[in-house]
């Protein structure tokens, strides 16, 4: 028998911006689909419709691609079951609805919101658990059809059956929930709008998930959405609860952990094959080995729901720092440049430069390979880079710590031995191999070596005693200073000029 092809989906509600936990979910059931060779849906839930924006959904379809999550079936992408957002589906819950009631398997419940208020009351005054108490069941279904007729108001419920609803969890194994502690769940609400337990299983019922992967927090609602496949008949699907994520408090990851949007990782400059690897490994790990890094295809090719642990997983920003600095290594300059760009312009820094300029990208593309070694993300560039084009020597010279440097007699030797030999120099001219040789006569000639020989020069170029290694620098500065740009690049000599002058 040919097996039955893996169906997976996301189902995002679209209520806001798309968060570590929700991609992390996106992730895992894009994984499973490509491991299986299956299929991977995207669905909005968009029934809240007083929460759910346009807006939101639209970024959280850019945030998905972002990070490659292409889907075989959902918004754009026509598939058999459409459409993919469920405020387009009320008819099909309707109808499903109809059929439920008329089978017996629901039932209309007129109890109104102060008598399930006051019910709820008494429950907690005699400790018993606050389900419902099932009241409307026995009314019997003319009557109910009447009063419904009449215009009375109802919700409908599921009549839950009496026996324990059980489900199989990849992650956490076999699931038991007792029938009592589930009670009739409401399925319509007296307002007509169909709650998330019953329009997520009959989508994906209808959509034919094979596997429902998705976070912890929805564990509790798996039984009442057994119940409803056992309703219609339908096979009860395969479940993955996947645990929460914690920040490093071990408190749930939340607002209070700093940005953990999608969106926000990106606007500082992380890569999203980082990311993707990064999330990969929040609650995962490839078998037999304790390797972090994995390209997409080696992910695809290694992930098993199997390997997902029921632990909650912990956010690590040292982690994706290093894996966001393991990406930019490899990436190709022209495109970290290409991305580099945006926070220049927003520093100021190139503001105005056509992005077109070929000389200019390149030069881009040198700076870049200038600080790449001291980058976590890509938005601390600017800061970094910042003395390139404005240095302020002022406070270079107040910093405390230089001017232990600059203090010194040696030092003083060494700069105006330095300063003697660049001012021969004309813009863009000094050679790495040059200032390489002037420092070896210098060292000759003074006798300072190691951190007192550097330090006063790297000083006076840089601002700061420690920084990026000269034989990039150098040239990079050198080249910037022939530029035509809107924020003028001093050259070597122009720097050290200023520095002994002010
Ligand atoms: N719309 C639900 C959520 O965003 C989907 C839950 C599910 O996957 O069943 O939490």
């Amino acid at each position: 028998m040919k097996a039955q092809k893996t169906r997976v989906r996301f189902a995002p509600s679209p209520t806001g911006l798309l968060h570590v936990g929700n991609a992390r979910t996106a992730l895992y059931n894009w994984l499973f689909a490509r491991h299986t060779g299956g299929e991977f849906l995207l669905r909005i839930e968009d029934t809240d419709l007083d929460r759910s924006e346009v807006k939101h959904e639209a970024q959280l379809m850019e945030d998905l691609r972002w990070l490659g999550l292409e889907w075989d079936e959902g918004p754009g992408v026509p598939g058999p079951h459409a459409p993919y957002r469920q405020s387009e589906r009320l008819g099909i819950y309707r109808e499903h609805t109809e059929r439920l009631l008329r089978e017996g398997k629901a039932y209309r419940c007129f109890c109104t919101a102060e008598e399930l208020e006051a019910e709820r009351a008494r429950a907690v005054a005699a400790h018993r658990p606050q389900v419902y108490s099932g009241k409307c069941r026995g009314i019997d279904r003319e009557e109910s059809a009447k009063r419904a007729a009449l215009g009375e108001a109802f919700a409908v419920r599921l009549r839950i059956p009496e026996h324990a609803l059980r489900f199989h969890d990849i992650v956490r194994g076999e699931v038991e929930f007792a029938s009592e502690t589930v009670s009739d769940p409401i399925l319509v609400r007296s307002s007509g709008v169909p709650v998330y337990n019953y329009v997520v299983t009959v989508d994906d019922a209808l959509m034919e998930i094979t596997h429902v992967i998705r976070g912890d927090d929805h564990l509790s609602n798996t039984p009442k959405q057994v119940a409803i496949y056992e309703a219609f008949g339908w096979k009860v699907p395969e479940f993955a609860h996947l645990s929460t994520i914690l920040g490093s408090d071990r408190e749930r990851l939340s607002k209070r952990h700093g940005a953990t949007s999608i969106a926000s990782f990106r606007e500082m400059g992380i890569l999203p094959e980082a990311l993707v690897n990064y999330l990969a490994l929040l609650g995962w790990g490839a078998e037999g080995g304790t390797r972090e890094t994995f390209t997409e295809d080696e992910l695809t090719k290694e992930f098993k729901l199997e390997r997902v642990t029921a632990s909650p997983a912990v956010f690590d920003w040292a982690k994706l720092h290093w894996l966001n600095r393991h990406y930019m290594k490899s990436a190709e300059i022209a495109r970290l440049a290409e991305l580099a760009w945006p926070y220049f312009e927003k520093a100021g820094l190139l503001a105005g430069q056509d992005a077109a300029d070929q000389k200019v990208a390149a030069w881009l593309e040198a700076l870049l390979a200038v600080f790449l070694p001291s980058l976590d993300q890509l938005d601390q560039l600017p800061a970094k880079a910042e003395f390139v084009f404005r240095m302020d020597v002022a406070a270079a010279k107040a910093d405390p710590e230089n001017a232990a440097v600059l203090g010194t007699e040696i030092a003083g030797k060494v700069l105006a031995a330095f300063a003697a030999r660049v001012s021969a120099a004309a813009p863009g001219a000094v050679t790495a191999e040059q200032f390489k040789a002037w420092m070896n006569e210098i060292k000759t000639e003074t006798g300072a070596k190691g951190k007192d020989l550097f330090h006063p020069v790297r000083i006076a170029l840089t601002g700061a005693h420690s920084g990026p290694e000269f034989d990039k620098l150098i040239p990079m500065i050198e080249a910037g200073s022939v530029l035509e740009m809107p924020v003028y690049v001093e050259s070597v000599r122009e720097r050290v000029e200023r520095f002994v002058r002010e």
